[in-house]
């Protein structure tokens, strides 16, 4: 039987975002339990947020605040045997639309401050060749506004239990997006909602830019603990003409 590498590629930790809840090496202790390989952090990078890590005009402040989270999580997996690669969700001014961004670093970090103050439109013209970016559970709560053209990826599913986050919809757009590429994550918060969903990649990954290129190869399945969320990924894996994930 071919290996898969289990990923989780949406969470938070309770250091850099304010609404999270569960520190990073405990986030870690909980994907190595559950068996998982890797998993990718993306704490909340927007206005409102930036403001509660209190650094105010200090760019480089806001950056080593936002890092926090991502570090300690890193060190955790390092010693523990979980990959841990950065990313971010990202909310421009505009809406509460959410945008993971995966592919930045601490270079390009210190590089582009203030990036939510670009706008979709000016960020996906400037990124879009390096980085993946994903708009976030898009039907969530009512949510109707989707910037297809800014985007290379949908969350399909989103396991986040105490949202609604309209993943039936998701799937819908999918099925008339179908050039978009598919994704889940588990947008963890809390305790119990960890290790819900999961990204299974088809070859071994060493950074972000290996998940990017897995990504954009097609080179995964998606799957999740959620039955009724199950099922909209096996449509999307039977639209996609993938076998289903197996069961992890
Ligand atoms: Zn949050
Ligand atoms: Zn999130």
């Amino acid at each position: 039987m071919s290996r898969f590498y289990q990923f989780d590629v949406h969470m938070h930790t309770a250091e850099t975002s304010k609404c999270g809840r569960i520190p990073a090496a405990d986030l870690v202790d909980r994907y190595k339990a559950a068996g998982y390989d890797g998993i990718i952090i993306t704490d909340h990078l927007h206005e409102e947020y930036i403001s509660l890590l209190y650094c105010y005009d200090d760019w480089d402040t806001c950056v080593d605040r936002f890092l926090d989270g991502y570090k300690r999580a890193k060190k955790r997996g390092d010693e523990v045997g979980v990959q841990v690669f950065l990313a971010a969700e990202l909310r421009f001014a505009e809406n509460d639309n959410d945008y993971l961004v995966y592919g930045i670093d601490e270079a390009w970090l210190r590089a582009h401050p203030y990036p939510f103050r670009m706008g979709p439109v000016e960020f996906f013209r400037r990124f879009q060749h390096d980085l993946l970016i994903v708009q976030a559970h898009p039907f969530r709560d009512g949510n109707r506004f989707i910037r297809w053209d800014c985007i290379h990826g949908l969350e399909v599913v989103n396991t986040h239990p105490d949202h609604e986050n309209l993943n039936e919809a998701s799937l819908e757009a999918f099925r008339h997006q179908s050039h978009l590429y598919p994704l889940c994550g588990s947008d963890t918060h809390r305790k119990g909602q960890a290790c819900a969903s999961w990204v299974l990649l088809e070859q071994p990954v060493r950074n972000i830019q290996d998940y990017i290129a897995a990504v954009r190869q097609g080179a995964y399945t998606l799957g999740c603990k959620n039955e009724t969320d199950q099922k909209i990924l096996e449509e999307v894996a039977r639209l996609r003409n993938k076998e289903s994930a197996p069961t992890c």
